[in-house]
């Protein structure tokens, strides 16, 4: 059976470790070819090396870049377009959240510039260069494939509810990256270009677990959680491949909840 991705091409940012690790290792599955982008080069070439390991039949590329800067984020969307001829998916995934306390009272004003730089302005980037590409994409009927495409933007629950643990600049920038999204939706949409924001709950990966360093509170973070465990960044991965392929073609501007019913729950 072809992969849900057959023929497309992605660019994948963040994709060293947790999400974009997965989603990388999902979308090759799926039959993408990829260009996989992160700050770590290391992080990277690892996911390089696993998916020439694991699915010799689609090709990937490893980019050392920096999403908060412009020139960077045109360069990796011209180097995708350069080896694979189009971009399908866009999943601006790449995001931080400090580890130091981050709250109104005392946050640093370089806490809250690195985080929006990162988590916002990255976004904007990526949005801004996929959306030229985008619309350049030669169709080719007999493979599936239009002018368009679909991008994917990682926000948090905590844009949907605002946390109790300190983390102000990040929550920002979530809901930033959700107002954004829907607008930029709106605008695109008779362009054939969906974009849409996955909210992840809280999940096992090194984001988290860096800022939950301590068990105190990893338990009271627990509390909350519906199904009493952290989420794996496989579960996300599966949500972004949905909002990735045709599976979702009638979906734009929407806050897809990977969660855990965790935003559900009082
Ligand atoms: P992670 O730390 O495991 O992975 C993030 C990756 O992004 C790392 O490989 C890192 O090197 C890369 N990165 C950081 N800054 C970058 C930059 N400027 N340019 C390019 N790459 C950069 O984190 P994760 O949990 O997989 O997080 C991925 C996304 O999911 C983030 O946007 C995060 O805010 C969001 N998110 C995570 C959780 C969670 O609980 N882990 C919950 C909600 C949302």
């Amino acid at each position: 059976m072809p992969g849900r991705l057959q023929h497309k091409v992605a660019l994948i940012t963040g994709a060293g470790s947790g999400i974009g690790l997965e989603s990388s290792l999902l979308f090759a599955q799926e039959g993408a070819n990829i260009a996989l982008v992160d700050v770590n080069a290391q992080a990277v070439e690892r996911t390089h090396k696993l998916i020439a390991e694991r699915y010799p039949n689609v090709k990937s590329i490893p980019i050392t870049a920096d999403v908060s800067k412009e020139q960077n984020v045109k360069d990796m969307v011209q180097k995708t377009v350069d080896a694979f001829g189009r971009l399908d998916v866009m999943f601006n995934n790449a995001g931080i959240m400090h580890p130091e306390d981050d709250n109104a009272l005392n946050t640093e004003e370089r806490i809250w510039d690195l985080t929006m730089n990162i988590n916002v302005k990255g976004v904007w980037w990526g949005c801004k260069y996929a959306i030229l590409a985008m619309r350049q994409n030669p169709t080719d009927e007999s493979k599936g494939l239009h002018t368009g495409g679909s991008i994917i933007n990682t926000a948090s629950f905590v844009a949907l509810m605002g946390a109790a643990t300190p983390q102000l600049a990040y929550t920002a920038s979530k809901g930033a990256v959700l107002s954004m999204t829907r607008e930029l939706a709106m605008v695109h949409a008779r362009e054939g270009i969906r974009i849409n924001s996955i909210c992840p709950g809280p999940l096992k990966t090194p984001l988290l677990m860096d800022f939950l360093n301590t068990q105190e509170k990893k338990d009271r973070r627990m509390v909350h959680l519906p199904m009493g465990r952290f989420g794996e960044a496989i579960e996300v991965a599966r949500g972004a491949l949905f909002l990735a392929s045709d599976d979702s073609s009638y979906m734009t501007g929407t806050d897809f909840k990977v969660d855990g019913g965790l935003s559900s729950c009082y």
